[in-house]
């Protein structure tokens, strides 16, 4: 089993810059490049030169993608790029994005992050009245209305867009001549902006991104809010305004990049605070605090400084374990851990350890780390996790793995617990998640953890909803 399959997996990352002067496509690229933990089956670069928008985009890591021809091809004073794990829309090159269409109003460029909830039935509205639809991801929906509304300016269209709309969507978009961001009502995943010289700028799905390339964070995108990047500078256009803000709490918990800072609060000091609240919740008797690499890491610090337990890497990670890495055939199947993780048996042997992860989605690898630490001589294990049992699915563009799969909404802490082999199995709770935002804590998406969602997910069918379903693509050329 992929390591990767027993987490909810990360979303798309997306990245715009208005900047004439610059090495668009490279800033665009080393922008991609900091989000890539974000999306690493495609990436793509729209750049437009002020009369006509160049893409480039394929299926792999950004590197893949892209090499030194490549980027001294696309030159231009704007561009819009994109990181992309798909969650709805197939693994396929025909649903790698940015989107690049004509339509009454010109050349279009769009990259999106985030699910749209009633996606299957704007689809389906708009199949009804002749719209064509060349991919299966639901960023098309958008374009599609966009050019419905063709008759009044960009903006005007966005904003009638959004009232049609439902669920989670951050945007950038390439004109000929400007780059627009978007981001939902709710701010369900991020979007900042950044600057890099005098009328030069920068949106990004995370501040990272905007670190690496050397540009300063000015401020989140807010939601419902549609910004303009142009020769004016940035101008702001209320889009849909919502009273209630729904920041999805899981990038804090374990997608983002630690040193994000995502609306407000530093992603690695959030993670550190879980850590502490966690401590602060259950006082286990323990010789050392074990972090789970990478993710369960400033968690693991935080909690050990509250309990005054010394914490110890006895875990070590292979970091060169990549996407094309040919996974261990059925004999080999107890390599498959060992291959990421190898235990330090000096660190672990008799002792009483809290092992910290950041979450479980089907308890499958945890179980497999239980019992290598066992058989390291490890004399207890208390398995500690920063964040409350997922039970239910996102859909708002995380992969949390289909409900049946989630071993919190199957089984009781208690047998969880039984299925890992830990001593004691502790989740945070959802009111301890929260107190680490104070003031704030009424900003979050927690419905996987809650069932409490914040849009209603129209499209919604067993438990997932898919944009397949009757629908078959076919293979595209770029
Ligand atoms: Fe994030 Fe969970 Fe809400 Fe999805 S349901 S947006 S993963 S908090």
């Amino acid at each position: 089993m992929m390591w990767a399959a027993d987490k909810p997996r990360e979303h798309c990352g997306i990245f715009g810059i208005y900047g004439p002067g610059l090495d668009i496509a490279r800033h665009t690229y080393y922008g991609l490049f900091a989000l890539q933990h974000r999306g690493q089956e495609s990436a793509g670069i729209a750049v437009t030169n002020g009369r006509r928008i160049n893409l480039h985009k394929g299926m792999g890591l950004v590197p893949e993608v892209f090499d030194s021809r490549t980027l001294d091809n696309l030159a231009g004073l704007a561009a819009i790029g994109h990181v992309r794990y798909s969650t709805t829309g197939a693994s396929h090159p025909i649903n790698a994005q940015p989107l690049v269409f004509y339509y009454a109003g010109g050349q279009i460029g769009l990259a999106h992050n985030g699910n749209l909830t009633n996606a299957v039935e704007l689809r389906k509205q708009l199949s009804s009245t002749g719209a064509v639809f060349q991919t299966t991801t639901d960023s098309e929906v958008i374009i599609n209305l966009i050019a419905r509304y063709s008759q009044s300016t960009l903006e005007e269209a966005l904003m009638k867009c959004m009232i049609d709309i439902k669920g989670a969507y951050s945007l950038v978009m390439l004109t000929e001549d400007r780059v627009l961001a978007v981001r939902d009502p709710y701010g369900f995943r991020p979007l900042c902006l950044g600057k890099i010289g005098e009328n030069k700028f920068v949106v990004a799905s995370e501040s990272c991104a905007l670190d690496t390339i050397g540009a300063q964070f000015v401020r989140d995108v807010e939601p419902g809010e549609i910004v303009i990047l142009d020769q004016n500078g940035i101008t702001s256009r209320k889009g849909l305004a919502h009273n209630k803000r729904a920041h999805c709490v899981f990038e804090y918990i374990y997608f983002a990049r630690a040193d994000s800072n995502l609306d407000g609060f530093n992603v690695n000091r959030v993670r550190r605070e879980m850590g502490r609240q966690l401590a602060r919740e259950y006082a286990v008797k323990a010789d050392v605090v074990l972090p789970v690499p990478d993710s369960g890491i400033p968690a693991a610090k935080g909690f050990a400084e509250e309990a005054g337990i010394p914490l110890e890497e006895g875990l070590m990670k292979n970091r060169y374990i990549g996407r094309t890495f040919i996974q261990p055939s059925q004999e080999m199947r107890d390599l498959g851990v060992r291959l990421k993780l190898n235990p330090i048996r000096e660190v672990l042997h008799g002792k009483r350890i809290v092992l910290v992860d950041d979450s479980l989605v089907r308890g499958t690898t945890s179980g497999k780390i239980v019992r290598m630490l066992r058989k390291m001589g490890a004399k207890e294990v208390h398995l500690c996790l920063s964040s409350p049992p997922i039970i239910r699915s996102c859909y708002y563009g995380i992969d949390t793995s289909n409900e049946k799969e989630l071993i919190a909404s199957r089984k009781s802490i208690d047998k969880i617990r039984e299925f890992i082999g830990a001593d004691s199995l502790n989740y945070l709770s959802l009111d301890g998640l929260l107190n680490v935002f104070g003031d704030y804590r009424d900003h979050f998406c927690t419905a996987c953890f809650s069932g409490r969602y914040p849009v209603e997910p129209s499209d919604a069918r067993d438990g997932k909803f898919s944009l397949e379903e009757g629908f078959h693509d076919t293979v595209g050329q770029y």
